[in-house]
């Protein structure tokens, strides 16, 4: 599957990272905030790189797309040319997983959003996550600037998307020849009772389970981490009459806590008028360099 996705996450060993001052642009309510915290822009193609670095050298990796799941006295997952039966399975495989299909039909929302690259004739020094839900969605927008090329992309909200992204993109002097869009799904729930922990000896991870905030779209931490705790489950509850279910939701109790916390923040944020109050509150004195108001 091809992976072109630009991301901001606070990681500790960048891969070729950027990093950037994060500018909060709220149309709505007619300021910005020019925050002192930085972000780090990293390329996932990179980061998967580094990701498969790190992969034991024991283990074997089969590519392949899995089209099946059947569970008999194994799990047996069918790929285009393999069938891999299994005790245990991890199902990480993003927001159409098949394996959450073969568990349930979910019914986790889920947003398009549309992204564009282009070269600006100026380059600006900061990512701005923009508010604008009159005009272009009810999501944010992103602009994040790249080595040799600008990012922005914003929920897909109907033929249009991209003409608003531009124009939008037109108001910050920011103009370019598009050299690539694409469209993407994101899973955003609105409860926490709405993640997916699996079935039996089959567990979801990642996307595929529900985790990802619906405050910002990010879920790489998410995923790393409950692909983790997914994998200490099974440790725990191997040769044991112990549930692994059980174990798997016990040890995510912290993860789930974090989710329900961006959950609440996604309540806030994309409701205008709670919106201003909650980023003034949260930037003021520590991270705050400037609010303007404009005229
Ligand atoms: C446009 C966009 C921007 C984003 N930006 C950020 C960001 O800045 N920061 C952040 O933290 N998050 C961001 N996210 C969210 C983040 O990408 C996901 O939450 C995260 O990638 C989820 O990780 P995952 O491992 O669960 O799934 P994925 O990263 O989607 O990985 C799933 C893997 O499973 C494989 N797969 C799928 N189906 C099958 C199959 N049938 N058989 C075998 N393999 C299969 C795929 O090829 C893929 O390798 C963004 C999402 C989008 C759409």
């Amino acid at each position: 599957m091809k992976r072109h996705r630009i991301c901001l996450e606070s990681l500790t060993a960048p891969p070729d990272g950027k990093h950037t001052n994060l500018e909060i642009v709220d149309i709505d309510n007619r300021y910005t905030i020019y925050t002192n915290r930085t972000l780090l822009s990293i390329d996932r193609t990179e980061f998967n790189r580094l990701l498969f670095e790190n992969i034991r050298e024991d283990a074997e990796i089969i590519f392949d797309r899995a089209l099946k799941i059947d569970q008999r006295n194994k799990i047996v997952v069918t790929t285009k040319n393999f069938r891999i039966s299994a005790d245990y399975l991890i199902g990480a495989d993003g927001v159409n997983s098949v394996v959450k299909k073969h568990i349930r039909n979910s019914d986790q929302k889920k947003i398009n959003l549309i992204q564009i690259e282009f070269k600006p004739h100026l380059f600006p020094d900061s990512t701005m996550f923009v508010f604008d839900s009159n005009t272009v969605s009810d999501f944010y927008s992103y602009i994040i600037p790249k080595d040799r090329y600008l990012v922005a992309g914003t929920k897909y909200s109907g033929k249009g998307t991209v003409g608003k992204l531009k124009n939008l993109l037109k108001n910050f002097k920011l103009e370019g020849k598009i050299n690539n869009l694409e469209s993407y799904r994101l899973t955003i729930i609105n409860s926490s009772r709405d993640v997916l922990f699996g079935k039996g000896n089959i567990l979801l991870a990642g996307e595929a389970s529900g985790f990802v905030s619906p405050s910002s779209g990010e879920g790489i931490s998410f995923a790393l981490e409950s692909g983790m705790l997914a994998a200490k489950a099974i440790a725990k509850s191997y040769g044991s009459n112990e549930n692994l279910l059980e174990n798997y939701r016990k040890l995510s109790k912290n993860l789930i806590k974090r989710l329900e916390s961006r959950i609440e923040k996604s309540k806030v944020i994309f409701n205008p008028e709670f919106r201003k109050e909650y980023f003034r509150r949260y930037y003021d004195g520590h991270n705050i360099e400037r609010i303007q108001e404009e005229a």
